[in-house]
Parts: C-alpha cells; sequence; structure tokens
C-alpha cells in the first residue's frame, strides 16, 4: 500500500508560536509542502526590475506550515529528511537595493528570471548553472512569543540558506514549543555558499520531508548531516579569488568583488550580471581564521559553469612551459606514461591553451 502523504497549501509570514498548525502529524509522517517563491508571488515570468524597487517587504519570504509533530516538547530534536523536490518551471534572482554583501556598492534594482522548464538554468549564452534545489528558509517556531522576522537565522533554523540541505540531508532542529511547528519556505533551484547578492535562484516547488523525534535530546542550534556522493567537487576545477582582512566579512567582500572583476574581464559580463553569477554559482570558504591580525576568504568559482571556457589563469603574455628534466626524472621514478603524466591537468577548451607548471 502506498504512504499515506500529507500536503501543506498554506503559508505565513513570521515566526510565530500561537499559529494554528495546519496539520498535526505523528513522528514518522512524510509531508509535502507546495511553496511559493521569497517574493511571495510579487515576482513573476514577466517581471521587471521596476517590480524588484517596489516590493513590500511585508510579503517576503513567506513559509509553508507550520505543522504540529506529536509528542514534540521543548529539549528534543526534531529530525527532518529532505527526501525530494517537486519540478520547476522558472525562478529569479535580484538584487535589491540595500540587502546583500556588497549593498553598499550596487544601489539599483536588478532582475535576472531563469526558465528552469528544460531541466538548467541558463544565466547566459555559455553559461549554465547545475539545478541543486533546497529549502533556505526551514525551521520550528520560537520559544519567545509574538511575531519574529523570517530574515535572520537564529536557534530555530530558519533562513539558513544552507545549500547542502538537498536530497538525502538530515536536519536536526531544536524543539521550543510544544509540537515543534514546522514551516519551510524560500525554495533555491541553486546557490553559491554565501548567497552574496541577497538572493538566489528562488523558485517555487513542491518538497517532501519525512519527521522523526529524538525525545530528550537537546540541542543549542541546528546540526546536519549529509550523504555522501554529493556533487562537490567541480570535474573542470576552480578560479579561485582571496580576499583577506582582519574582519571575515570584509575578507568575504574583499573575494567576491575580485571575483566579480575576474567575471567582468574576462567573460565580458556586466558588473551586476557577474554578481548575480557570483551569488547563484560561487562559494565562499574560510581558508584560514586563525593567522591573526588577518583571516583569509577565499571565493571559488566552478569551473565548468563556463561552457565554452575562455578564461586566462592571469593576464599575460603566454609563455608554454615544458617539462624540465628534473620534472622528466620524477615522472620516470613514479613509473608515470606519458599519457598518466598529464591527467589531473586543468583541460582548457577552447582556442586558448595553457600549459601549468606542474
Ligand atoms: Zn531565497
Amino acid at each position: 500500500m502506498a504512504e499515506h502523504k500529507h500536503t501543506i497549501h498554506q503559508h505565513h509570514f513570521g515566526w510565530d508560536n500561537s499559529l494554528e498548525p495546519a496539520l498535526e502529524v505523528e513522528p514518522g509522517a512524510l509531508v509535502e509542502f507546495e511553496v511559493v517563491d521569497a517574493s511571495g508571488g510579487q515576482l513573476s515570468p514577466r517581471s521587471s526590475r521596476e517590480d524588484v524597487a517596489r516590493l513590500d517587504f511585508g510579503k517576503v519570504n513567506p513559509v509553508s506550515g507550520p505543522v504540529y509533530i506529536k509528542g514534540a516538547q521543548p529539549g528534543d530534536t526534531l529530525e527532518v529528511e529532505i527526501l525530494d523536490f517537486g519540478p520547476v518551471s522558472w525562478g529569479w534572482t535580484a538584487i535589491i537595493p540595500g540587502f546583500g554583501l556588497l549593498a553598499d556598492e550596487f544601489p539599483d534594482p536588478y532582475l535576472k528570471i531563469w526558465d528552469l522548464s528544460k531541466g538548467r538554468a541558463e544565466f547566459a549564452d555559455g553559461i549554465e548553472i547545475p539545478i541543486r534545489p533546497f529549502p533556505g528558509t526551514i525551521g520550528v517556531a520560537l520559544p519567545e512569543p509574538g511575531t519574529h522576522s523570517i530574515v535572520p537565522p537564529r536557534q530555530n533554523g530558519g533562513n539558513m540558506d544552507i545549500r547542502h540541505l538537498t536530497r538525502g540531508a538530515r536536519l536536526f532542529l531544536p524543539v521550543w514549543v510544544d509540537g515543534a511547528l514546522f514551516s519551510v519556505g524560500d525554495t533555491h533551484a541553486a546557490q553559491g555558499d554565501g548567497e552574496v547578492c541577497g538572493t538566489a535562484i528562488e523558485a517555487p516547488m513542491t518538497i517532501a520531508l519525512r519527521f522523526r523525534l529524538h525525545k530528550g535530546r537537546r540541542l543549542a542550534e541546528p546540526r546536519y548531516v549529509l550523504p555522501g556522493g554529493m556533487p562537490e567537487t567541480d570535474p573542470k576545477g576552480y578560479y579561485v579569488t582571496t580576499g583577506y582582512a582582519p574582519d571575515v566579512y570584509e575578507a568575504a567582500r574583499k573575494a567576491v568583488r575580485f571575483q566579480i572583476e575576474h567575471l567582468q574581464e574576462e567573460y565580458g559580463l556586466s558588473r551586476e550580471d557577474a554578481y548575480a553569477l557570483a551569488s547563484v554559482a560561487v562559494d565562499l570558504r574560510i581558508s584560514e581564521i586563525v593567522d591573526a591580525p588577518n583571516w583569509l576568504v577565499s571565493a571559488f568559482l566552478p569551473l565548468s559553469i563556463l561552457l565554452r571556457l575562455p578564461s586566462l589563469p592571469l593576464r599575460g603574455k603566454l609563455t608554454p612551459v615544458r617539462a624540465s628534466g628534473a620534472h622528466q626524472r620524477v615522472a620516470a621514478r613514479h613509473k608515470l606514461s606519458r599519457h598518466s603524466a598529464s591527467v589531473g591537468k586543468p583541460v582548457v577548451r577552447g582556442p586558448i591553451r595553457i600549459s601549468w607548471p606542474e
């Protein structure tokens, strides 16, 4: 017999532990949520940048729910397994004035509408982002009474924008009120670690989740477990910019700024397009946070999104690097054939060939 599946259509704005549950379920239940896009329906495939300027912030980032999990009490942990996502047809990425990592440098509204109906996200001719859906916002009610903005993440989870919370991930949320009052929203078709311009590929879709309850397992803040085999390493490699500063936020701003400059110089993108592309595809990583007084952030651009790869690692005259005698001796010592010695070298397609020092 097919497993009974509940579907949630109702959504709400803000975390509020006095909301009536849309559904009550036993632990173990599978629930499907219909999630509207993060603009709450204010943007459509026909919208323009003027519509971004007119967004009503009282109606952004709705979440579907809440679901009451029977038996859940403060001090328990709610496990949420991400099972599947429905198909996506369209999405949007915006630069919203006053919002985003480089808000002071991008004062004007910007909007990119994506056609996702062919199972891929084409940014421009020759630039394609793989679709990797996840919910940007996922959490439970807070212990404090009243309505709390959805925008910042807190001890209840919320708008965490963790792109790894995709199929197979298991999220562990601390329970703060009876029934937990779980909600989910802000589904993204793709996003880079950092979501730097403030939005991802924002896309309405359905999401199927399974709930489990861990009685008496108290967590201070959410944690998650990821399955193996997730598509993490880009097969074509990365072009990485770095930024250093005594403040991680400032270091991240520099790394992103340099990546935007790279995308402009090497791929001819506009500054706004480069910022939006970084938001949906570039991953920020803290490379070190110990070498006082400066911390270092790296910004990883995955090269497989660039279908016709013209980029140079650095500008300047190309000088082919030939294997020196020392290289050849090392290769011989490791019994590498000519073929296998070249394995692992970055492969550059297109008219320009670059030899990398090995
Ligand atoms: Zn979002």
